[in-house]
């Protein structure tokens, strides 16, 4: 048989979404014992995918309304968020709308990650089922959701995910578990054609040394939980040989062109 059979299917193009900054006043929070008193600026992304002819989001970022606020404001744990580039002006600047965007997998939800998920209530949610009974479930706050933010998803169309899932069946986009940030938390493994496979590993470690130290913010829902998945984020990186983009890493994120630029 040519080996061509098992050869796993790719997406035709993966664009790096800006999704705002995340502003926090105490470094220590994300790397405990480190930096303490020390603010850090945290890039955050979205990412859009197209796999033949659809459109697929990759978490939907910081809530386009704050784009308005100069300053940004405070939403959560104490972070600001700041928006320079709203999400539905790069769809835009894609050539897309809002409308024509079938299908969104959620990392987990904080809010710069599920910020604008008002704008894709029409989609198909994919949403790991520990993650939706969290964020909808009476321990919310303990989470540091903001219900508001998603209040439009408890009608929404939801495959609820257990775990591990190969979305189209052809090892194009699999969804890999990471829990730990928070219960359902999970990462995006995509394949493309040139630029190879690419790791979105979302909030496992929000930058480089977190990964390298194995160190677990204090608002994590489970340390070793955490700890497990960074463990499994480097082995998947070095089984597929696979880029790894860390979605908070301002340093990284410098590094990586942003939408209307793509990868194939
Ligand atoms: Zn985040």
């Amino acid at each position: 048989m040519p080996d061509t059979a098992s050869r796993p299917g790719t997406i035709d193009r993966l664009y790096a979404l800006d999704a705002g900054l995340a502003v926090a006043p105490d470094r220590s929070v994300y790397s405990p014992g480190e930096w303490q008193g020390e603010p850090i600026t945290l890039s955050c992304n979205a990412y859009l995918l197209r796999r033949k002819a659809a459109w697929i989001l990759w978490d939907t970022g910081i809530d386009d309304a704050i784009a308005a606020e100069s300053g940004g404001r405070v939403i959560a744990h104490d972070i600001r968020g700041i928006v320079a580039r709203t999400i539905h002006s790069q769809l835009a600047d894609v050539g897309i709308a809002p409308a024509d965007i079938g299908t969104v997998i959620l990392s987990h939800a904080h809010f710069d990650h599920v910020g604008n998920a008002r704008l894709f209530r029409h989609a198909t949610w994919y949403i790991q089922r520990r993650e939706h009974e969290a964020m909808f479930g009476p321990d919310y706050e303990n989470y540091g959701y903001a219900p508001a933010l998603y209040a439009d998803l408890e009608g929404a169309k939801a495959v609820l995910m257990d775990g591990d899932l190969d979305v189209f069946g052809d090892g194009s986009v699999r969804v890999v578990a990471t829990p730990g940030h928070t219960p359902g938390h999970c990462s995006l493994l995509v394949r493309l054609p040139k630029a190879g496979t690419i790791l979105l590993s979302a909030d496992v470690a929000h930058y480089r040394s977190n990964l390298e130290q194995r160190r677990v913010p204090a608002m994590n829902s489970d340390a070793e939980a955490t700890r497990r998945s960074m463990d499994r984020v480097d082995a998947i990186v070095r089984e597929e040989g696979a880029q790894l983009w860390l979605n908070h890493d301002i340093v990284q994120t410098a590094t990586i062109p942003h939408a209307p630029s793509y990868f194939d």
